[in-house]
Protein backbone atom coordinates (compact mmCIF):
# COMPACT_ATOMS: atom_id res chain seq x y z
CA UNK A 1 0.00 0.00 0.00
CA UNK A 2 1.26 3.40 -0.87
CA UNK A 3 0.42 5.49 2.13
CA UNK A 4 -0.32 8.89 -0.54
CA UNK A 5 -2.03 6.82 -2.70
CA UNK A 6 -6.22 7.48 -2.55
CA UNK A 7 -7.12 4.37 -4.55
CA UNK A 8 -4.79 2.60 -1.83
CA UNK A 9 -6.91 4.26 1.03
CA UNK A 10 -10.20 3.25 -0.82
CA UNK A 11 -8.83 -0.21 -1.16
CA UNK A 12 -7.50 -0.73 2.49
CA UNK A 13 -11.06 0.64 3.22
CA UNK A 14 -9.69 4.12 5.12
CA UNK A 15 -11.71 6.40 2.60
CA UNK A 16 -15.27 4.93 2.46
CA UNK A 17 -16.60 4.24 -1.25
CA UNK A 18 -19.63 2.40 -2.46
CA UNK A 19 -18.07 -0.64 -3.60
CA UNK A 20 -20.54 -2.63 -6.22
CA UNK A 21 -17.07 -5.82 -6.55
CA UNK A 22 -14.66 -6.89 -4.64
CA UNK A 23 -12.60 -10.15 -4.32
CA UNK A 24 -9.18 -11.09 -3.43
CA UNK A 25 -7.30 -8.93 -6.35
CA UNK A 26 -9.85 -6.03 -6.97
CA UNK A 27 -12.55 -3.68 -6.00
CA UNK A 28 -15.11 -1.92 -8.06
CA UNK A 29 -16.56 1.27 -7.34
CA UNK A 30 -18.88 4.14 -8.73
CA UNK A 31 -16.67 7.18 -9.91
CA UNK A 32 -17.40 10.42 -7.54
CA UNK A 33 -17.15 12.80 -10.69
CA UNK A 34 -19.26 10.18 -13.11
CA UNK A 35 -18.92 11.18 -17.06
CA UNK A 36 -21.99 9.17 -17.84
CA UNK A 37 -25.14 7.57 -16.08
CA UNK A 38 -22.63 4.71 -15.28
CA UNK A 39 -19.30 5.16 -14.19
CA UNK A 40 -17.51 2.64 -12.02
CA UNK A 41 -13.66 2.34 -11.86
CA UNK A 42 -11.82 -0.95 -11.43
CA UNK A 43 -8.81 -0.70 -8.72
CA UNK A 44 -6.28 -3.55 -8.27
CA UNK A 45 -5.44 -3.91 -4.24
CA UNK A 46 -2.06 -3.90 -5.09
CA UNK A 47 -0.80 -0.78 -5.43
CA UNK A 48 0.66 -0.13 -9.73
CA UNK A 49 0.86 3.67 -10.61
CA UNK A 50 -0.36 2.94 -14.39
CA UNK A 51 -0.28 0.75 -17.20
CA UNK A 52 3.35 1.75 -17.67
CA UNK A 53 4.47 -0.07 -14.69
CA UNK A 54 2.52 -3.03 -14.70
CA UNK A 55 5.00 -6.13 -14.53
CA UNK A 56 5.20 -9.65 -16.35
CA UNK A 57 4.13 -10.87 -12.66
CA UNK A 58 0.72 -8.93 -13.29
CA UNK A 59 -0.35 -10.52 -16.10
CA UNK A 60 -2.92 -12.68 -13.69
CA UNK A 61 -4.57 -9.66 -12.58
CA UNK A 62 -5.38 -8.40 -16.14
CA UNK A 63 -6.64 -11.76 -17.35
CA UNK A 64 -8.76 -11.56 -14.38
CA UNK A 65 -10.40 -7.77 -14.85
CA UNK A 66 -10.67 -8.40 -17.94
CA UNK A 67 -12.78 -11.52 -17.14
CA UNK A 68 -14.90 -9.73 -14.55
CA UNK A 69 -15.51 -6.15 -16.31
CA UNK A 70 -18.10 -7.85 -18.60
CA UNK A 71 -19.87 -9.09 -15.22
CA UNK A 72 -19.69 -5.97 -13.57
CA UNK A 73 -20.86 -4.04 -17.44
CA UNK A 74 -24.11 -7.01 -17.15
CA UNK A 75 -24.54 -6.47 -13.62
CA UNK A 76 -25.23 -2.36 -14.65
CA UNK A 77 -27.75 -3.77 -16.92
CA UNK A 78 -25.08 -2.46 -19.61
CA UNK A 79 -25.34 -5.93 -21.67
CA UNK A 80 -27.59 -5.01 -24.51
CA UNK A 81 -26.67 -1.19 -25.30
CA UNK A 82 -22.88 -1.84 -24.54
CA UNK A 83 -20.51 0.39 -23.02
CA UNK A 84 -16.98 1.32 -22.88
CA UNK A 85 -13.61 0.08 -20.99
CA UNK A 86 -11.01 3.28 -20.24
CA UNK A 87 -7.02 3.19 -19.29
CA UNK A 88 -6.15 6.44 -19.28
CA UNK A 89 -2.09 6.66 -19.47
CA UNK A 90 0.38 9.04 -17.56
CA UNK A 91 -0.52 12.94 -18.78
CA UNK A 92 -1.37 12.42 -22.31
CA UNK A 93 -3.88 10.17 -21.46
CA UNK A 94 -5.48 12.41 -19.02
CA UNK A 95 -4.67 9.75 -15.90
CA UNK A 96 -5.33 12.12 -12.30
CA UNK A 97 -4.92 9.50 -10.28
CA UNK A 98 -1.39 7.51 -10.08
CA UNK A 99 -2.70 3.91 -9.32
CA UNK A 100 -4.44 1.93 -11.91
CA UNK A 101 -7.87 1.70 -12.58
CA UNK A 102 -11.02 1.08 -15.33
CA UNK A 103 -13.02 2.81 -16.04
CA UNK A 104 -16.70 1.66 -17.26
CA UNK A 105 -18.68 3.99 -19.11
CA UNK A 106 -22.42 3.51 -20.16
CA UNK A 107 -25.68 4.36 -20.41
CA UNK A 108 -25.41 6.43 -23.24
CA UNK A 109 -23.59 6.22 -26.54
CA UNK A 110 -20.31 7.57 -25.98
CA UNK A 111 -18.67 9.55 -28.80
CA UNK A 112 -15.35 8.65 -31.19
CA UNK A 113 -12.72 10.29 -31.10
CA UNK A 114 -12.97 11.02 -27.50
CA UNK A 115 -11.90 14.23 -26.35
P1 LIG B 1 -8.21 9.26 -14.20
O1 LIG B 1 -8.45 10.71 -14.46
O2 LIG B 1 -6.92 9.06 -13.41
O3 LIG B 1 -8.29 8.37 -15.39
O4 LIG B 1 -9.39 8.77 -13.28
C1 LIG B 1 -9.45 9.03 -11.93
C2 LIG B 1 -10.90 9.05 -11.56
O5 LIG B 1 -11.00 8.90 -10.15
C3 LIG B 1 -11.61 10.35 -11.91
O6 LIG B 1 -12.66 10.06 -12.83
C4 LIG B 1 -12.12 10.88 -10.57
O7 LIG B 1 -13.40 11.42 -10.66
C5 LIG B 1 -12.09 9.63 -9.69
N1 LIG B 1 -11.83 9.88 -8.29
C6 LIG B 1 -10.86 10.66 -7.76
N2 LIG B 1 -10.91 10.62 -6.41
C7 LIG B 1 -11.92 9.78 -6.09
C8 LIG B 1 -12.46 9.33 -4.84
O8 LIG B 1 -12.01 9.69 -3.75
N3 LIG B 1 -13.50 8.47 -4.90
C9 LIG B 1 -14.01 8.04 -6.08
N4 LIG B 1 -15.04 7.19 -6.03
N5 LIG B 1 -13.54 8.44 -7.27
C10 LIG B 1 -12.50 9.30 -7.27
ZN1 LIG C 1 -2.27 3.09 -4.85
Amino acid sequence: MNQDCIFCKIAAKQIPSQIIYEDEYILAFPDIQPQAPVHFLVIPKKHIESLLEAQPEDSELFGHVMSILPEIARQANLAEDGFRVVINTKHNGGQTVPHLHWHILGGRFMTWPPG
